[in-house]
């Protein structure tokens, strides 16, 4: 075999300067925890401002965002938490770590999105938050999901772990009327390796201050005497990172153009292949973010799928398999799910089973390559999946 070699393609996480002089400037604070430091008040200050947001809390990492953000939504024990079967399992795990009981529902099949009418059919009386993930960066449907919000009273929670920067004709995610939840791990699109925050709309001053309080301890702001007003537990993010943060948010815009030029001919490419069925557009999310480009190859089963990410990482494309169904992993099962067998909540999720079956997704680095390097990238593709 004469296998195309894949190019080089830039690095993740990237930094300079500005992450370097940001970790010896809270370093030289002496003190290296929000309560005592600057750094993490002006990154929540600066994220909150980026997406439109009233607040931003700096949080431990993603998962505990989500789970923070959850309980002031008053989740909790007799709740159920409707969130899509496609996604990472942290969405569902917040809420069962929580004593919820989280309800997969179906997906779209083009944009692999949470589908508005099988949440609107999954709402019971017990139904608290309707968690939406915008995939990829590419935003859910936040017209259908916000008027079944507004008909039913059930509120939203956007898992924006990846949708830095994103937007909803014209709106950035905390300009959407609802909570939302970060993730600053390793490979997201800013990153100090760990990290998260959650994010506060107009109108909910009320619950970020309770979130506050829950993420320290319990404590006032201000307190000294160690009066503890509310349960909690200790999800504070440190000086380091949101120092790290700040330079990383900076970067983001540029970032994120260069990202969606990439896509657009990566997509173009992807969808002349034989057999490859690009991640579909939303005209209407009109900024995407682009944490991971995905396709599909329709028809292909799950280890033909996983042969073939195993071609093209042996090609050097920094390719994976797509998440697994959340209902398909032993997790799932040992809190917190539905009073149903595997099989039936697999019946109302049949794109979700396809999707994680045959879905392939490349690291959002490759868009932050050159116009040769997203050909290479579809060649090598091409080939792969001729011989699949
Ligand atoms: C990464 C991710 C999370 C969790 O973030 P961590 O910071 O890794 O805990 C939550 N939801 C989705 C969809 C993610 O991709």
């Amino acid at each position: 075999m004469n296998a195309r070699q894949a190019p080089e393609f830039p690095a993740w996480p990237q930094y300079d300067d500005a992450e370097r002089d940001g970790l010896i400037r809270a370093l030289e604070q002496g003190q290296w925890w929000r309560m005592g430091g600057n750094e993490v008040d002006s990154f929540e200050r600066e994220f909150a401002d980026h997406h439109g947001a009233e607040h931003a809390l700096a949080i431990t990492n993603g998962t505990h965002a989500l789970e923070l953000a959850l309980q002031v939504m008053g989740v909790g024990p007799g709740t159920e938490v409707i969130v899509p079967g496609f996604t990472f399992i942290s969405s569902s795990q917040a809420a069962q770590r929580l004593g919820a009981v989280a309800v997969p529902v179906d997906v779209h099949p083009d944009t692999y999105n949470i589908d508005a009418a099988a949440v609107a059919a999954a709402i019971t009386p017990r139904t608290k938050v309707i968690m939406p993930v915008h995939m990829a960066g590419l935003m859910a449907d936040m017209d259908a999901l916000a008027k079944l919000s507004a008909e039913t009273g059930v509120a939203l929670l956007q898992d924006a772990a990846h949708a830095h920067g994103a937007r909803w004709q014209g709106k950035r995610v905390g300009q959407l009327g609802s909570i939302a939840a970060f993730s600053f791990q390793n490979g997201k699109l800013m990153t100090a390796g760990e990290g998260g925050a959650v994010v506060f709309p107009e109108g909910e001053s009320e619950r970020y201050e309770t979130a506050f309080l829950r993420h320290s301890c319990g404590r006032p702001r201000e307190d000294r005497r160690y009066l503890h007003r509310i349960a909690g537990s200790n999800m504070r993010l440190n000086e380091f990172s949101a120092s790290v943060l700040r330079a990383q948010l900076r970067r983001l815009d540029a970032q994120i153009a260069l990202r969606d030029e990439r896509w657009a001919l990566l997509s173009r490419l992807l969808g002349a292949i034989d057999g490859v069925v690009p991640q579909a557009d939303d005209v209407r999310a009109d900024r995407k973010s682009h944490y991971m480009a995905m396709f599909r190859v329709p028809g292909i089963s799950e280890e033909g799928r996983n042969a073939l990410v195993d071609r093209l990482v042996a090609a050097g494309l920094p390719a994976f398999a797509a998440f697994r169904a959340i209902y398909r992993t032993e997790a799932f099962w040992e809190i917190g799910a539905p009073d149903e067998p595997l099989e039936a909540v697999a019946e109302r999720c049949p794109n979700t089973d396809a999707i994680s079956r045959d879905c392939v997704w490349l690291h959002h680095r490759v868009l932050l390559a050159g116009e040769p390097e997203i050909h290479a990238a579809a060649e090598i593709i091409a080939d792969a999946v001729a011989t699949a």
